[in-house]
């Protein structure tokens, strides 16, 4: 089974994800992760990689789209795999057709989990974390005991910077901004599955079972 898995920050790729590397026994691969791998290596792109990382800037497409190359060439992607964060833009995509085109492989899915943004807003900016043993709270769905206090270890709980309200729009806009052509890309190409992540986690993995053929 070859997949990607897409989806806005929020939804639930992740816990999805895992499902479906569980089901297949396939490898997670995310750029993130090729990346920090690639950093135990002594190879000269990795170095290069890194440069850019330090710098605080994305890494450039044809260095990104080389080490996605050099990663489809291990032994465990033979069985299949699941990307994730990659392809985050058209050339990308393109890049990635041609490298599995080389290798005479076909996508077999790009599975598009689909949020509604004010529901992400919600679940996201209600999330309160415990400073002290990391136990994570919500403001309606999961209170604690007594407000603003850990349960477990009585540690205060407080806000990520990445979980601020605005914060949050500002990631899902450049996610939409970023992705909306990708997933037009596919669309083209009739690969997309769009899936709805509004509901449990259960419910969603079951809808992306059914449109795999499971
Ligand atoms: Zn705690």
């Amino acid at each position: 089974m070859r997949i990607i898995i897409m989806g806005p920050p929020g939804v639930g790729k992740g816990t999805e994800a895992e499902l479906l590397i569980k089901h297949y026994n396939i490898p997670h691969i995310s750029t993130g992760n090729i990346f920090r791998e690639l950093f135990e290596t002594e190879l000269e792109i990795g170095k290069i990689a890194k440069s850019y990382i330090n710098r605080g800037e994305l890494v450039p497409d044809d260095i990104t789209n080389e080490i996605v190359r050099e990663r489809l060439n291990e032994k465990d992607v033979e069985k299949g795999f699941l990307f994730d964060g990659f392809p985050r833009n058209i050339d990308q995509a393109k890049a990635f057709d041609a490298i599995l085109k080389e290798k005479n492989w076909k996508l077999d899915a790009v599975i598009n989990i689909e949020g509604n943004e004010e529901l992400i807003i919600k679940r996201l900016s209600g999330r309160r974390v415990c400073e002290k043993c990391g136990a994570i709270y919500h403001i309606t769905n999961k209170k604690p005991k007594v407000e603003g206090i850990c349960n477990v270890c009585g540690g205060k709980l407080i806000q990520r910077a990445d979980d601020l309200e605005d914060t949050v729009r500002r990631r899902l806009r450049i996610y939409k901004d970023q992705t909306a052509p990708v997933i037009g890309y596919y669309l083209a190409s009739g690969t997309i599955i769009n899936v709805d992540g509004t509901r449990s986690i259960d419910d969603t993995h079951n809808d992306i079972m059914k449109v795999l053929g499971e």
